[in-house]
């Protein structure tokens, strides 16, 4: 062959999204509507029902470009904050703030710090870019900001931290999380994922350290939020950025004009504000997390507690259990790919869901499961 693609791209590390309900109904032969996917933490209530009145208001007008500077949206998710319009970037879906962030602040040999099983994509922008990947050991699953901080060189430009954790369900408190956020050096920016902060019972403001005025504030912090679990948006593909104005301009450079489509502005803007499906949400994935826990406890299954929507467990043979529940049409995610092999992720679904998942988990074979010590 005569092209040639950029060398380093050969061993980049492909993302393994869950599998679409309608790919699984063709491969296996089963109707669409006998399947159910918990499989990549969406909102199994659905969109936000005023997004769905905003989306069927915008259609008409899709033969317009979007608004390039999210007018409306900007104000809300301004306001909501207590920032500055100027201080927020949108993305197609949160993900697209990743990237951006590779676009504007790495470039081939500078040093990103990840913890041991973060979220994918924080490797994969990072070698896109050509960066060194740090990645600290865990513990108890979960971010070890210590060692994180310890890592820190002058060549060090990017650290990325979610809480919740994806895949982990893990969470820090408050004070860690703050105490970070004091800490990281001013050199390096702190890319704070909280793609799953609706899911916590008493989150920290965070956007407390880049609001105008306050203090002590950060230039440092890139707050990253998503309308694509509590709100239920992921199909539609909208995020946000939120940081200090130095940041927020530099990520606006990078990004493409039309990058946030109208009907996410329209839908997020609705869904923004929707309290009572936000609070419905937040209720039930609190009970269906704890239904699922239960189950896990009852059968000795390992399983990290989770703060998100989603449970981590440890089923022995986490492609053996995924292929399993898929032959039944239950999705779930196998772990593999975060080199959490005996793991499967399971997302917390509606009631009769969680139920469905309970009952063909138990038909399959766990013998061999690593199980719980009874100490
Ligand atoms: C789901 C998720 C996102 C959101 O991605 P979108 O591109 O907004 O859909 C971001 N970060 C983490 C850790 C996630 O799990």
């Amino acid at each position: 062959m005569k092209l040639r693609a950029n060398q380093y791209l050969c061993d980049l590390p492909v993302y393994q999204p869950g599998r679409p309900i309608d790919e699984v109904a063709r491969e296996l032969g089963l109707k669409a509507a006998e399947i159910i996917k918990l499989a990549s933490n969406e909102n199994p209530h659905g969109p936000s029902p005023l997004a769905v009145e905003a989306m069927k208001r915008a259609v008409p007008d899709v033969h317009r470009y979007p608004d390039g500077s999210s007018f409306d949206l900007r104000r809300a998710v301004a306001k909501m904050h207590g920032l500055d319009a100027a201080q927020i970037v949108f993305g197609n879906g949160s993900n697209e703030l990743i990237e951006l962030v590779g676009h504007a602040f790495l470039k081939p040999g500078d040093e990103m710090i990840i913890s041991q099983y973060a979220f994918a994509i924080y490797e994969i922008v990072g070698r896109l870019f050509q960066a060194k990947i740090v990645e600290v050991p865990a513990k108890n699953y979960g971010h070890n900001f210590e060692r994180m901080l310890d890592m820190v060189k002058p060549s060090t430009r990017v650290m990325f931290v979610a809480n919740p954790n994806n895949p982990t369900g893990t969470a820090c408190r408050r004070e860690e999380l703050r105490e970070l956020i004091l800490t990281v050096p001013d050199h390096v920016l702190l890319g704070l994922d909280e793609a799953y902060q609706d899911f916590l019972a008493e989150p920290l403001d965070s956007a407390a350290f880049i609001r105008p005025g306050q203090k002590p504030g950060r230039d440092n912090l890139l707050i990253l939020r998503t309308f694509s679990k509590a709100h239920g948006l992921a199909g539609i593909r909208i995020g946000y950025g939120l940081a200090r104005l130095q940041v927020a301009e530099v990520l606006e450079r990078v990004r493409q004009p039309f990058n946030a489509n109208a009907l996410a502005q329209a839908a997020a803007a609705a869904a923004l504000n929707d309290n009572a499906h936000i609070r419905k949400t937040f209720i039930q994935n609190q009970e269906g997390r704890a239904r699922l826990e239960a189950e896990f406890r009852r059968l000795a299954l390992d399983f990290v507690p989770s703060f998100g929507n989603f449970v981590l467990v440890n089923v022995g043979d986490g492609q053996a259990i995924f292929d399993g529940l898929l032959r039944k049409g239950v999705i779930v995610r196998p772990m593999g790919g975060y080199k959490l092999p005996a793991f499967i992720r399971v997302s917390v679904g509606t009631g009769v869901e969680n139920e469905r998942f309970i009952t063909e988990l138990l038909k399959l074979n766990l013998s061999s499961t690593h199980k719980k010590k009874n100490t």
